[in-house]
């Protein structure tokens, strides 16, 4: 299990060492079960003419309200579904948590969260970084049964928010379509695509919320929304999880699914200055039908490998790669180059390829520590990169590529801000300890520039709003204050928090 996550860290740009310790996971964990209390959330704005507080959460009414399930700390099956899939926040215990399967359902559950001043978060597939979809004594809205993939005859498809990448990835497959995404299929596609959404078709199809249609939200007055157009529709685009409204259906436009070839070099040891060099020289002008990750990982010295996807032949590429090589003036200890459809392309990025898809939706609980920063221009000190990672153990610099259709969307036409970066950057590290993550994330904002990615959030990032929003900043803050005038949907990196 281990050894499967790793190499699918690895594939998929995450490139950890996933030493994920039990007894981590474990001590984290509190002994007794809270009541059913809830904490509230942050007083609203003086501004705002929000009602007082009707009183504490009656979860009795909302269960009888809902046509989904309602968990209390006390029920059986609470402690299992309440785990984040990040156990460093293993000690969230949610006041309650709703099994949602209607959106009339999740209607329900903001009023409650609204009326009583009760934290509240959204939760799709768990994978938040920080652990925001389980909010310690808050009331968590569950999606996950509402999970479904609709694909049309004209090639749009309906996804329910509770739907797994996998899933997403299987039935588009399946009609011979396929939407543009990450590449771990356990991740739910509303964080990812409320985020923005990269992935090994990006460089050719745009980052995932670029191809969204419509989503119907659920808004913090409790009211259910269409938004196809207009300041919601532009916040969701990259405004980041958790903001403005919960959603509870996407409707995406896809795209015919392409033959792939997929490839990995792994350089020797001692290589990686050269090799990031050679890389981002090469992948600034590579066609949009090559995406490329580099990892350098930590040791003395640090080690390196360039993989990535192709949307063409073996033949194709392979003079590709011998550029790179060339470029990098390193010599490869090992390259494998193999030709693919989508979907085993999709299984060999999520490190699944022997596995069936229902095996891959379900993820183990792991510890991590994770930052980014967003690549603005290629680095002119590679060097100073590895001399970041020499000497450490079990950390990854994982260099993704952006660029092609990610690129030529203006900056302003959606809210996520990177569009002319080459790459994001994410620093990852298994277990428990965050401080060589941050020791590493702060000192690359000299090297590669200061933004970061908010699907990769981080709550420990320096000015956090300004470097996952940029310029669209201002603008997203007048959406939550419109959308959000009294901070429902408030968590601690959230955006009516700025
Ligand atoms: C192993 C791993 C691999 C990853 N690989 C990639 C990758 O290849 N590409 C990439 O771009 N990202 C990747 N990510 C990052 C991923 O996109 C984010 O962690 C994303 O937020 C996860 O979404 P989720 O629905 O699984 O998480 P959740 O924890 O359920 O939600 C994340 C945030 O969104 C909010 N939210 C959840 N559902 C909704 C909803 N329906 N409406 C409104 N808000 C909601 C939550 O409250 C929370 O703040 C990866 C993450 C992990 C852990």
């Amino acid at each position: 299990m281990i050894a499967d996550r790793r190499r699918f860290l690895r594939l998929a740009g995450l490139g950890a060492l996933a030493t994920a310790t039990a007894a981590a996971g474990a001590a984290c964990e509190r002994a007794g079960q809270p009541g059913p209390t809830a904490s509230t959330g942050p007083p609203p704005p003086s501004t705002t003419t929000a009602a007082a507080p009707t009183g504490p959460p009656d979860w009795v009414a909302l269960r009888a309200r809902m046509a989904g399930e309602l968990l209390l700390p006390s029920d059986a099956g609470y402690d299992a579904v309440r785990r984040p899939y990040n156990s460093l926040y293993a000690a969230h215990h949610p006041a309650a948590i709703a099994r949602c399967t209607t959106p009339s359902d999740v209607q329900a559950c903001v009023e409650t969260a609204r009326n009583s001043r009760t934290l509240v978060a959204a939760r799709s597939g768990g994978h938040s970084y920080a652990g925001y979809s389980t909010p310690d004594q808050g009331l968590v809205i569950d999606l996950g049964r509402m999970a479904r993939v609709e694909v049309r005859p004209d090639g749009t498809a309906v996804l329910g928010a509770g739907t797994r990448t996998i899933d997403v990835y299987a039935a588009l497959a399946a009609k011979g379509r396929a939407l543009p995404a990450g590449s771990c299929p356990s991740v739910g596609i509303a964080g990812l695509t409320l985020g923005g959404g990269q992935g090994v078709l990006t460089r050719l199809h745009g980052l995932t919320c670029d191809r969204l249609l419509a989503a119907d939200v659920v808004l913090a007055d409790a009211t259910a929304v269409t938004a196809t157009d207009g300041e919601l529709f532009w916040a969701l685009r990259g405004g980041g999880g958790g903001n403005l409204g919960v959603v509870t259906a996407f409707t995406f436009e896809t795209v015919a699914a392409p033959r792939v070839t997929v490839f990995s070099l792994r350089f020797p040891a001692g290589s990686v200055p050269d090799v990031l060099g050679g890389w981002q020289d090469w992948i600034g002008g590579a066609p949009d039908e090559l995406w490329s990750n580099c990892i350098a990982s930590a040791g003395s010295p640090p080690s390196c490998r360039v993989g990535g996807c192709f949307a063409g032949t073996a033949a194709a590429l392979n003079p590709r790669l011998d550029n790179l090589v060339r470029r990098t003036g390193a010599t490869p200890i090992a390259r494998t180059v193999t030709a693919m459809g989508y979907l085993d392309a999709m299984l060999y990025f999520a490190g699944c390829s022997s596995k069936p898809v229902e095996q891959c939706r379900v993820a183990a609980p792991t510890p991590f520590a994770a930052s980014s920063r967003m690549l603005e221009a290629p680095m002119r000190d590679t060097a100073a990169v590895a001399a970041l990672i020499d000497g450490r153990q079990g950390l990854d610099v994982a260099f993704d590529s952006l660029g092609g259709a990610v690129g030529r969307v203006a900056t302003d036409a959606t809210a996520y801000p990177h569009r002319g970066a080459l790459a994001t950057v994410q620093i990852y590290a298994g277990g428990t300890d965050r401080r060589p993550v941050s020791e590493v994330q702060s000192a690359l904002s000299g090297l590669v520039g200061r933004g970061a990615y908010v699907n990769y959030i981080d709550p420990a990032q320096q000015d956090w709003a300004q470097a996952y929003y940029g310029a669209n900043l201002p603008r997203l803050q007048a959406a939550a204050a419109r959308f959000d005038p009294d901070r429902v949907f408030f968590f601690p990196q959230g955006l009516v928090n700025t």
